[in-house]
């Protein structure tokens, strides 16, 4: 799950990590109310939504006056901000975090993450901050170092010293360092991040290091660890075809091609993408029906296919294990229902009660395409999606 910079800078200040002083505003006047009630003579009035690179597109606006924070926040609440990140359709700003402003010396890059490579917690640092760490990743690698935590040892002094030579911290800001990594780091295995970024954290004039911008996706299999993350969902900010599957328990992840996948196995269905793609097109979805599905979801979940106005083709790839292919069958009649085939249906039901649920659809008078094998059944949808 991914929260706004505000929460995330909410959640942060618990761990005693520096950040701006800053109030939500929902409306204009409330973002005038902010600037009024936080003093100094600059403010930074920033669109909330869940993607980088707002600044690039005027989404971070540096205001010397409460009429300019007036102003702001009248063009930006309502908006939509198209960011490289958001896609060309951009987002749309509900949410406006207003803080005071910082004057900044310099700006770093610091992240957490859980790295794979390492198998363990990773810190990553780059004396690059303020840009989009991709392309600094791409043009100078050099300057991006990935610090390992060991998980049983902690954060140590050694590993403090390695990132403090990297970032070219000066005196004061590398003295503040040990202590503010070990915030962070408290702050991302308690909270049981998957992510938190930092790009900018930044050093004011007087050597103080802020954490100026927050990003911070929490792993959705400790959800029901903190309660108090489960209220800082903002649907706004997520696929509406994600927030249906998830009500029904369905592993499925939008994308944006047009063969629409239904499959049982993480592994299956990613082998399923990629033969797809082999084959010259493009899944509209990933899709785990999981093991101990009922009709009911796989319903719901062939209703979410044939809704979707990007899927031109639906491949069902199912490989009955625990899963049945009766089960599937049924979902597959119960869907169409309410939502008529209006695209053809490529499957390739093997296993569990396999002869059940053909049947089934034979009796039924579906018209849909059988194939033998993954590598037909693929070839099969991209036709299929061709129009052939
Ligand atoms: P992003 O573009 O979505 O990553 O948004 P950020 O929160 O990182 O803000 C973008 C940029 O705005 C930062 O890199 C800073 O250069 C600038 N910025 C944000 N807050 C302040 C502030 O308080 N003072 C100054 N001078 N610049 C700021
Ligand atoms: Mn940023």
């Amino acid at each position: 799950m991914n929260i706004h910079e505000y929460q995330a800078k909410e959640i942060l200040k618990r761990f005693d990590v520096p950040v701006p002083c800053g109030r939500l505003a929902l409306s204009v006047e409330e973002a005038v109310a902010a600037a009024a009630d936080l003093s100094g003579q600059v403010w930074v009035v920033k669109a909330q939504i869940h993607a980088g690179g707002r600044g690039k597109a005027g989404g971070v606006r540096l205001c010397r006056s409460v009429e300019e924070v007036r102003e702001a926040a009248d063009g930006l609440l309502g908006s939509t901000l198209v960011t490289h990140q958001t896609g060309a359709s951009g987002k749309r700003v509900n949410r406006l975090y207003v803080e005071q402003g910082v004057s900044i010396a310099r700006e770093y890059y610091l992240s957490l993450l859980v790295d794979r490579e390492s198998e363990s917690v990773s810190f990553v640092v780059s004396p690059a901050g303020g840009m989009a760490i991709e392309e600094v990743a791409l043009a100078s690698p050099e300057k991006i170092l990935t610090c390992p935590i060991d998980g049983s040892a902690g954060l140590t002094a050694d590993d403090c010293a390695t990132m403090i030579a990297m970032l070219g911290l000066g005196e004061a800001a590398a003295a503040a360092f040990p202590a503010l990594a070990a915030s962070l780091y408290r702050a991302f295995c308690e909270s049981d991040c998957s992510l938190l970024e930092l790009n900018p954290l930044i050093e004011t004039t007087d050597g103080a290091l802020i954490a100026l911008d927050a990003k911070m996706a929490i792993d959705d299999n400790a959800l029901y660890r903190h309660a108090d993350f489960s209220a800082m969902r903002d649907l706004d900010e997520e696929d509406p075809r994600e927030i249906e599957a998830s009500a029904h328990g369905l592993n499925y992840i939008a994308l944006d091609g047009r063969i629409g996948c239904m499959v049982n196995g993480a592994g299956l269905a990613m082998a399923t993408m990629d033969i797809i793609q082999l084959k010259g097109d493009r899944p509209a979805n990933f899709l785990d029906v999981g093991g101990g599905v009922t009709v009911h979801a796989v319903c719901e979940a062939f209703k979410l296919l044939f809704s979707d106005q990007q899927v031109k083709a639906v491949l069902v790839n199912i490989f009955g294990g625990i899963v049945r292919c009766d089960i599937i069958a049924q979902g597959l009649l119960e869907a169409i229902r309410t939502h008529p085939m209006q695209v053809p249906v490529v499957m390739r039901l093997v296993g569990t009660n396999e002869e059940q649920g053909r049947r089934l659809i034979h009796e039924a008078g579906l018209d849909v395409r059988w194939a033998a094998d993954l590598d037909q059944a693929a070839e099969l949808a991209v036709a299929a999606a061709k129009g052939i």
